[in-house]
């Protein structure tokens, strides 16, 4: 597990609108990437494109590269589904599906994979899944409960979990403590330091001190230019 990705002059747009210009970044396996810039340069956009998620808005659309591992994330015959499938995406609001239990929001995006498992094998899954999310021990009594009665810690914890269930490569979150308390942030923080020995993994924050706690390497967008097109001004290692 854990790929590399090489994105190469990136355009990203909505429509006629360049939201993103000229990415070009490497990014290696079993490291995590932070990305760090001002409200409405792209972050977002350019994670989402990663994962070919801008498919699914309306007039969203990319010029450019993204390679990993050798295959084209872009290219011709290559199904989005199974770029999903390899790499996971946790957002900035905990969104577990509020009518599933526990153990049905792990194994949710397995089902949504086409993968059929036994029972004794979706039950490791489960509790691989959540030992890996470090959250097993605070559900093991309770997995045939709703998922929305977890804190907000616990249900980012989930639907890392629920990531994590479809085995990807690489881990793709934005924003992923921006809605928790700092109790909650610091439990995913110690969690996005454990996974990086199995997936890579890119993470959107403000938080400077945060991308310094978590990443090897930070990537700046548009450090003054407000208003500009998202643009990749600076990649350094995390110190
Ligand atoms: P960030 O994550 O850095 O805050 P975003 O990626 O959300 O930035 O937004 C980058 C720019 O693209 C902003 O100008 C935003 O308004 C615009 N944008 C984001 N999503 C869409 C969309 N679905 N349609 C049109 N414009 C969008
Ligand atoms: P967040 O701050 O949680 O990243 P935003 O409030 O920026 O989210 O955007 C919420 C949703 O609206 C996103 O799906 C984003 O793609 C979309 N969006 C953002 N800016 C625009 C825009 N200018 N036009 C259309 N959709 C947008």
């Amino acid at each position: 597990m854990s790929k590399r990705i090489d994105v190469s002059d990136l355009d990203i747009y909505y429509s006629d609108f360049l939201a993103v210009k000229g990415v070009t970044m490497a990014i290696e396996p079993r490291s995590v990437t932070a990305l760090i810039g001002p409200s409405g340069c792209g972050k977002s956009t350019f994670l989402r494109t990663l994962n070919r998620m801008h498919e699914v808005i309306p007039g969203a659309r990319v010029e450019g590269k993204a390679v990993m591992d050798g295959v084209d994330l872009y290219g011709a015959g290559v199904d989005p589904v199974e770029v999903r499938r390899q790499i996971g995406m946790v957002f900035q609001r905990p969104n577990p599906f509020p009518t599933m239990s526990i153990r049905e929001n792990v194994l949710a995006g397995v089902k949504l994979n086409n993968r059929r498992l036994p029972k004794s094998a979706a039950d490791e899954l489960v509790e691989a899944s959540l030992r890996g999310a470090n959250l097993w021990n605070e559900v093991k009594d309770r997995l045939d409960k709703p998922g929305s009665g977890l804190s907000g810690g616990q249900q980012q914890r989930l639907c890392i979990a629920r990531a994590i269930a479809v085995q990807p490569q690489v881990l793709l979150m934005d924003e992923p403590c921006s809605a928790l308390d700092p109790i909650s942030t610091l439990a995913i923080e110690d969690l996005i330091s454990e996974l990086k020995a199995d997936y890579t993994i890119v993470i959107v924050t403000h938080n400077m001190q945060q991308a310094s706690r978590v990443s090897d390497r930070t990537g700046f967008f548009n450090l003054e230019a407000t208003g500009k097109p998202g643009q990749l001004v600076e990649m350094d290692d995390t110190t």
